[in-house]
């Protein structure tokens, strides 16, 4: 029997990464209250002021309607109707020097996330288990060490992975041999499993884009190997009767360390990391390095006009074919934002390598002066960005 594969669904905005940290950092605040309350949900006003975010429609209750955000993202559960965090929460909001950024958080979630889910109403013990991301990844990973194609399209998952029920738990080897199957999702099945896609699409090595998961990465990042194992094996733990149980057993991280893959190509120890002496967030250093974002950047907007200095680099060096990079204009910790479509161009810019360097020198004079290590959120960065493109003198 094929397992169908579930998740939550329109909730998009709420899987961002930086939404889910705002999230964990109030129900952490919140931990131990009771949901069920008479006359008052505990948990609307405060959502909604440490996210911004509506928890719409108010005629029902939050826990009631977002229980899959909070579940599938794996930050907290009820038990015995009082809010449980799980340790995913924990690290999420952990101060400086332990929290984890976008990379490290799928990395510990990838592998333990599977079916049967305890968020889904049919949960029973079963020992037929399907790790779904792993088996996507390890698809990808596969055809790309045959040189094969780098992309894999929703249907595609349908035809190639859900229908020949892969588990995740195979060898890579199994991926480059699946037989093409007649598999037709029914119902939401194929918007829940195109937003669990573009969920994990987060990851420093994905990009949805025109309803494809793309691979992201160089032969050179595959030399660290190790670090794509820890991602793609899963991790095995005895399935529970009780759904509690099962939960929390799935996202206990008790001293479990990280292993975050390393992007040999994008990563090199010499950056400018912003600001010194605190621990190198290098999430804004592995977006802009991206060779896939900025393939898909310059495709939709091919002008070569430094969005700083409004210089044709194209025009002034007209043997050169395009001298811009992509400056990613959120919080230096902010993923690329992701939407129903897809990995989000709409923050990206076109800079000249000279004006390039000269805003993240800007952010780290602003960042040192307020003694902080990163924008406080999308509004104070876009802020600083300008400026900076309006304090250079033309
Ligand atoms: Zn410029
Ligand atoms: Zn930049």
């Amino acid at each position: 029997m094929i397992t169908k594969w579930h998740w939550d669904q329109g909730r998009l905005n709420y899987f961002q990464f930086e939404n889910l940290k705002a999230i964990a950092h109030c129900l952490k605040d919140l931990e131990g209250i009771v949901i069920n309350q008479k006359g008052v949900d505990p948990l609307r006003a405060e959502l909604e002021r440490y996210t911004g975010l509506p928890f719409a429609p108010n005629t029902y209750r939050v826990w009631r309607n977002y229980k899959r955000v909070f579940e599938c993202s794996f930050l907290a559960t009820t038990i015995n109707d009082r809010l449980y965090i799980t340790d995913f929460c924990k690290r999420v909001t952990e101060n400086e020097t332990k929290k984890i950024d976008v990379d490290e958080f799928l990395s510990l979630f990838i592998p333990r996330f599977r079916f049967p889910f305890v968020a889904f109403t049919d949960y029973h013990k079963s020992t037929n288990l399907v790790y779904p991301f792993c088996a996507v990844l390890k698809y990808l990973i596969s055809n790309f060490q045959l040189g094969k194609q780098l992309s894999i399209s929703l249907e595609e998952v349908f035809v190639f992975i859900i229908g020949n029920n892969c588990t995740g738990l195979e060898p890579l080897e199994h991926y480059t041999t699946l037989k093409k199957t007649n598999y037709e999702p029914e119902g939401d099945e194929k918007r829940q499993v195109r937003e669990m896609l573009i969920f994990i699409s987060q990851l420093s090595i994905l990009k949805w884009y025109h309803g494809s998961l793309f691979l992201d990465i160089s032969a050179k990042d595959f030399e660290d190997y190790n670090g794509f194992q820890h991602l793609i094996n899963p991790i095995f733990k005895e399935p529970k009767e009780i759904r509690e149980e099962e939960y929390l057993s799935m996202t206990s991280l008790s001293k479990e360390i990280v292993y975050p893959f390393k992007l040999q190509s994008r990563e090199i120890p010499t950056d400018d990391i912003f600001v010194e002496g605190k621990r190198t967030r290098v999430t804004h250093i592995k977006i802009e390095r991206s060779p896939l974002l900025r393939k898909l950047f310059f495709k939709e907007y091919p002008e070569t006009i430094c969005d700083m200095c409004v210089c044709d680099t194209k025009k002034r060096y007209p043997w050169t074919d395009n001298l811009l990079e992509v400056h990613h204009v959120l919080p230096l910790s902010s993923t690329l934002l992701i939407t129903g479509s897809g990995t989000s161009l709409s923050d990206v810019v076109g800079l000249c390598p000279n004006c390039h360097k000269s805003v993240h020198t800007y952010y780290k004079n602003w960042l040192n002066k307020y003694k902080v290590d990163d924008f406080k959120n999308r509004t104070e960065a876009k802020e600083i960005y300008q400026l900076a493109k309006g304090s250079i003198i033309l």
